[in-house]
């Protein structure tokens, strides 16, 4: 086991452990310690997840699969192999009063916040890939309508890193913006790019 990985595994213990939000639903989800450049950020785990210990293991999960395999040809497990998978918060935040899920709130991101500053700083990833609205918005410090993020390669200071930034819609059921125009194209883009980036091509080489 790397050096890395053991750093990994000791911080992920640290974040198992935390209760610092108390509206928010345990367990804690995140990824296996993949010693990855690449480092997809998504919103929070669903109601779903926490059973499953992994983020992204629902119906969301199934379609941004999905996504990635006709990009890149690889399934569901060799992506989660390859590509460390963090989130802006990592408890299920439970349900909204207008039904869906709720969304962190500004203390629970803040809190949340020092759990990603040490992966940033542990893994130094090349390349961010935010999934949905509140990702993008927490890489990229500015909100914008998703169409100005989704379909370019953009960069970012993430956590004082210099980092390439491919920003990629919600794949929730939940929302419609990458099943109609002109997110259908923007997303075709944004995953051209994904697998034309340098990070993703030696991520993903074939022995
Ligand atoms: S959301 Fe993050 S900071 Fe809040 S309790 Fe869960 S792991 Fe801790």
């Amino acid at each position: 086991m790397t050096a890395l990985i053991r750093s990994l595994n000791v911080l992920h213990g640290q974040l198992d452990a935390c209760r610092k939000c108390p509206k928010m639903i345990g367990p804690v989800v995140h990824g296996p310690a993949v010693p990855s450049k690449i480092f997809l950020l998504g919103q929070a785990p669903g109601p779903h997840e926490g059973k499953f210990g992994r983020p992204f293991a629902w119906t969301a999960g199934k379609t941004m699969f999905r996504w990635f395999e006709s990009a890149l040809g690889c399934d569901e497990e060799t992506f989660r192999s390859t590509v460390y998978m963090a989130a802006v918060a990592r408890c299920f935040p439970g349900k909204a009063k207008g039904g869906g899920d709720r969304k962190p709130d500004d203390g629970e991101i803040a809190n949340c916040q020092p759990w990603l500053q040490g992966e940033v700083g542990l893994l130094k990833p090349s390349l961010v890939l935010p999934v949905g609205t509140l990702a993008i918005e927490q890489v990229m410090r500015e909100k914008k309508p998703l169409i100005e993020y989704v379909g370019k390669q953009l960069k970012a200071q993430y956590h004082g890193l210099a980092v390439d930034v491919i920003c990629l819609p919600h794949p929730s059921g939940a929302s419609t913006w990458h099943r109609m125009e002109p997110g259908i194209a923007l997303l075709k883009k944004a995953l051209q790019l994904l697998k034309k980036h340098p990070a993703v091509v030696d991520a993903f080489r074939k022995p």
